[in-house]
């Protein structure tokens, strides 16, 4: 598993698109990305030696508007995995009625291994090689794994110095200080809470005191259970790459973020026993939080879990297959494309504030956010109950119909 990532996420795209019975030569475009950047983003190491990493940009589709989506630095990058994860930003972006289409890029270092000034050195050179292909009106970039908001500040200066003049709009996720949005930081891990909190409503489970647990605690993870736990939700256990931590009686989460500041991992959180992700899966909890990255849940462990509700806050951190057992056990799967959605509507926020150089206070982002992601989770709730779907098929309808919706619109030209 792992490979070929993107032929399942068109196998979605297909069923879908019968369900509502969309013409097939039209949906057949969405199974082929616009296209696929390669470059080879050279490094001169601090210590003198030349180093070449590749960098990847992957635009899914367009019809809808820009194209947008993430920047990872991963030693690993599977190229079929950008493709897939291109491919959902598209979906994702249409669940939320964005005017933006998707896309997905990555440069394949090892931030863990570089210096600061060797990470800026790789972000303006992988913006100078890309430079022809992005832009606030053509495919802009924003924070994924590895990336933050001081390498987006990077690419925005190195593309307004080679333009001339400050271009805020060609990335989003920035620093507030250089036309970043207020409350985009932990805009993902708001969301995560806002959809999480409906959907344990409609399940009649009563918020106040309902368990959580959380494998992965980055940005998504860590705010996610920051958002949850101040709503009344008990969070059990948490995980990261370096080992995972359990408390029956509940964590600490102000706590538990400080010592992950400080330590880099939630490992050894003083008064929590260790535990591995598989104990995590097999808990018996109201919420799983999946945020670590893709193919977390899959067709192999989905049997273990033992979630009223998962989560699906990592781009394809449930794979189809296990998305398609776990309903038929009956178990509530959020997907990505709608629940880890608040990252890229606080993007579209930012990039709307941009274009009109006139921002917003912290109050009206978390209020629009909620509306937005509100209005998404009324709008997939309302197709499953139609069709009579799981939400992760009916929110795939909802994305499909809205894309080829446009294409249809524009055409084929010439
Ligand atoms: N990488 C994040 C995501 O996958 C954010 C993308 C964005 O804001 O463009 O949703």
């Amino acid at each position: 598993m792992g490979h070929d990532y993107f032929k399942e996420v068109v196998k979605d795209i297909k069923r879908a698109a019968k369900i509502i019975g969309l013409p097939i030569d039209h949906v057949a475009r969405l199974a082929h990305p616009r296209a696929e950047i390669r470059v080879a983003v050279p490094l001169v190491r601090d210590n003198g030696s030349i180093e070449v990493f590749t960098g990847y940009r992957v635009q899914h589709h367009n019809a809808r508007g820009p194209f947008k989506g993430g920047i990872r630095l991963d030693p690993d990058v599977k190229p079929d995995m950008l493709k897939a994860i291109a491919a959902i930003m598209s979906l994702k972006c249409a669940t939320m009625d964005i005017p933006w289409g998707g896309s997905h890029g990555a440069i394949s270092c090892d931030p863990d291994k570089l210096s600061r000034g060797e990470l800026e050195r790789v972000a303006r050179r992988y913006t100078y090689m890309l430079l022809p292909f992005i832009g606030p009106k053509k495919d802009i970039p924003a924070p994924d794994r590895g990336t933050d908001a001081q390498f987006m500040s990077w690419i925005m200066d190195t593309f307004s110095t080679m333009h001339g003049h400050t271009i805020t709009g060609v990335v989003t996720g920035k620093p507030v200080e250089v036309g970043g949005t207020r409350g985009r930081k932990d805009a993902t891990g708001r969301g995560v809470m806002f959809i999480t909190r409906r959907a344990l409503e409609d399940a009649n489970i009563p918020l106040q005191g309902s368990t959580v647990t959380c494998i992965g605690f980055g940005n998504v993870g860590s705010f996610a259970a920051h958002h949850l736990a101040r709503k009344g939700c008990k969070v059990l256990a948490a995980s990261d790459r370096h080992g995972g931590i359990h408390d029956p009686s509940g964590l600490d989460i102000h706590a538990l973020r400080e010592w992950v500041e400080e330590k880099g991992t939630v490992k050894g959180f003083p008064g929590a026993e260790p535990v591995t992700d598989d104990d995590i899966l097999a808990m018996d909890i109201d919420v799983l939080v999946s945020a670590a990255r893709e193919l977390t849940v899959t067709s192999k462990n989905q049997a273990k879990v033992n979630a009223r509700i998962i989560v699906e806050a990592a781009n394809a951190s449930v794979t189809s297959k296990a998305a398609s057992a776990l309903h038929e056990r009956g178990i509530i799967v959020l997907p990505d494309i709608l629940v880890s959605a608040g990252g890229v509507t606080a993007s579209y926020f930012e990039w709307v504030q941009d274009t009109s150089s006139f921002f917003w206070s912290e109050h009206e982002i978390a209020v629009r956010l909620r509306d937005l992601m509100l209005q998404a989770y009324d709008d997939v709730n309302a197709i499953a109950r139609e069709r009579d779907l799981d939400l992760r098929t009916a929110a795939y309808v909802l994305s499909v119909g809205r894309l080829v919706e446009a294409q249809m619109r524009r055409g084929v030209w010439p």
